[in-house]
């Protein structure tokens, strides 16, 4: 086919179906090669700032490129510095990876490219959330006082939640009245551990709470909140004037996914009358299997919760599932309907726009539909109890080994230890090691691990929850690491 005469008979359309279909096919292939091939990539790449810009054009094309230009530069100049969260050996931070039917839904959401904002305007989309949302609480047990809803990330779940609850308490005046409402408005305090996701700090900048009126409540020694902290600090908050409106207990917190005692917070949170909401955003999704039950005990008494799909339910970024057991509240929060956007049905359907800040709303939902369905509940349930049993396989190695010590509990997947050779015997020289050992392995380009801070000391984390994950990715990422602490141990003896 002559690509010239295609774009002349279609100056003004979009690229005609046959050279979609041609492009579309070879795009597919493309991403099969890709991610069946991903492991000669090396997970994180070798280039330095600006590599990448460097090599691409500085102004935008006057006239038209050929698709194929377009794919070979994918491969030439975008490919080299990408980071690969798909790759088995990703076992930084939380790994998010995505699938085969989460990839193709994706596709075919940019294909119908539905706006969501009213029911009015794609009752599918707005109904296939509804019922996708209902599937997901129902897998993670859920009862049915919790009503869900589609957000893009756990940022922005945690974030309409907690805005509930400034408006809840305050009898919608901040939404009224805006900050400068005068002596009427309180000064709002709200409660997490120190090991809460950042996230929480940054809702309360924008919602004028301030990173003043978050107090933090310390950890026992298993990085979890202390639930007599809380009470101790509402006390005094109180009689110090603040007045304390919600607490966030967090299950699977970040460094170390230590689970808070949700049952003990939420005891709190009902006798002080807080809002009570509970960030699962990584781990959440591990409560369908039932051995993992237990991470959601109290989750029922919470008011409102974030789990993220795309975090670890193999579903491509973005997809956040907020629930909120007043959704009343929510959308006495948010609703603002004007004149051009009212419909016929308002009253007898949800219009997803009256529950949150955007109005444009993507068609995420179809994502849960494919994955749920392809794989389904059991199918998910299996992936997610291997990455479990992956996870305390390399914990117990740890264990095992006199120059390795595990940092923290594993209830999932994530493990937090360092290297502690006995000859070695000061605080800084082990962290001296961790970190030099940290970058040699990810310098390697075979593995790719992350770290933290525990009391002061620098921790490795690896974490597996990758659908490319084997049992080999784990033990080669294992022997991976002590031959680099060899490699270093002998420069540190000469
Ligand atoms: C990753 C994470 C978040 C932030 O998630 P986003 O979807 O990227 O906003 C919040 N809380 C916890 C516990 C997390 O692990």
């Amino acid at each position: 086919m002559n690509s010239n005469n295609k774009s002349k008979s279609n100056v003004f359309g979009d690229m005609p179906a046959e050279e979609f279909k041609e492009h579309g096919y070879k795009m597919i292939d493309w991403i099969a090669e890709y991610l069946t091939d991903i492991e000669k990539f090396p997970v994180i790449p070798d280039i330095k700032p600006g590599d990448i810009k460097n090599k691409l054009p500085k102004n935008p094309p006057r006239t038209s490129d050929s698709f194929e230009k377009i794919l070979a530069d994918i491969d030439e100049k975008i490919i080299p510095g990408v980071t690969h969260w798909n790759h088995p050996n990703f076992m930084a931070y939380f790994n998010s990876t995505s699938s085969g039917p989460g990839i193709l839904a994706e596709m075919l959401s940019a294909a119908l490219n539905t706006n969501g904002m009213l029911w009015k305007t794609s009752p599918s989309t707005t109904e296939l959330e509804r019922v996708t949302v209902d599937w997901m609480r129902q897998m993670l047990g859920l009862s049915e006082s919790f009503w869900g809803i589609i957000y893009d990330t756990a940022s922005v779940s945690s974030m309409h939640a907690i805005a509930a609850a400034r408006e809840e308490v305050t009898e919608y005046s901040f939404r009224q009245k805006g900050l400068s409402g005068g002596e009427k408005i309180p000064k709002l305090r709200l409660y997490a551990s120190e090991h809460a996701h950042s996230s929480i700090e940054k809702v309360a900048i924008l919602l004028g709470i301030g990173i003043d009126g978050v107090r933090k409540i310390p950890v026992d020694n298993e990085f979890k909140m202390i639930p007599e902290k809380l009470s101790e600090a509402i006390i005094e908050d109180r009689k110090n004037g603040w007045r304390p409106f919600c607490a966030v207990a967090t299950v699977g917190t970040t460094s170390t996914t230590s689970i808070d005692p949700v049952d003990k917070i939420a005891d709190i949170c009902e006798k002080e009358r807080l809002w009570l909401h509970v960030d699962a955003a990584h781990a959440g999704v591990t409560a369908m299997l039932p051995e993992m039950k237990y991470i959601f005990k109290g989750v029922d008494r919470a008011d409102s919760l974030v789990v993220n799909p795309h975090k670890w339910m193999f579903t491509p970024i973005d997809l956040s599932l907020f629930y909120i057991r007043k959704p009343d509240v929510l959308k006495r929060t948010f609703s603002l309907v004007p004149e051009y956007l009212k419909t016929a049905e308002d009253n007898s359907v949800e219009n997803l726009m009256d529950y949150g800040i955007q109005l444009g709303r993507r068609f995420r939902a179809l994502k849960l539909w494919f994955i749920i369905r392809y794989f389904g509940v059991n199918g998910i349930i299996e992936r997610l109890r291997e990455h479990i049993r992956l996870g305390q396989l390399f914990a117990s190695w740890i264990d095992k080994h006199p120059d390795f010590e595990r940092m923290a509990l594993t209830p999932f997947s994530t493990i937090c230890f360092r290297a502690h050779p006995a000859k070695i015997n000061s605080e800084a020289e082990i962290d001296k090691l961790n970190e030099n050992l940290l970058q040699r392995i990810n310098e390697t380009g075979k593995l790719f691990i992350s770290h933290t801070k525990l009391n002061g000391k620098h921790v490795l984390r690896l974490s597996v929850s990758g659908i490319r994950t084997e049992e080999r990715h784990v033990r080669e990422a294992w022997e991976l690491i002590q031959i680099k602490l060899k490699e270093l141990f002998m420069q540190f003896s000469c």
